[in-house]
């Protein structure tokens, strides 16, 4: 099984095939320097 990452650098999400992002948070702080993830998964690793 091929599990994908969010796109988001910081983010340790998974996303399903057709998508991208884990979510709108991660798509939308893309170009933008962010500290931590910011999307609503508690697994993220990607959390302050
Ligand atoms: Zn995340
Ligand atoms: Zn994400």
């Amino acid at each position: 099984m091929d599990t994908k990452k969010c796109a988001h650098e910081l983010c340790s999400c998974t996303v399903g095939d057709n998508q991208k992002y884990c979510s709108q948070n991660c798509e939308d702080s893309v170009g933008t320097t962010t500290v931590g993830c910011d999307c609503p998964h508690t697994a993220c690793g990607g959390k302050l």
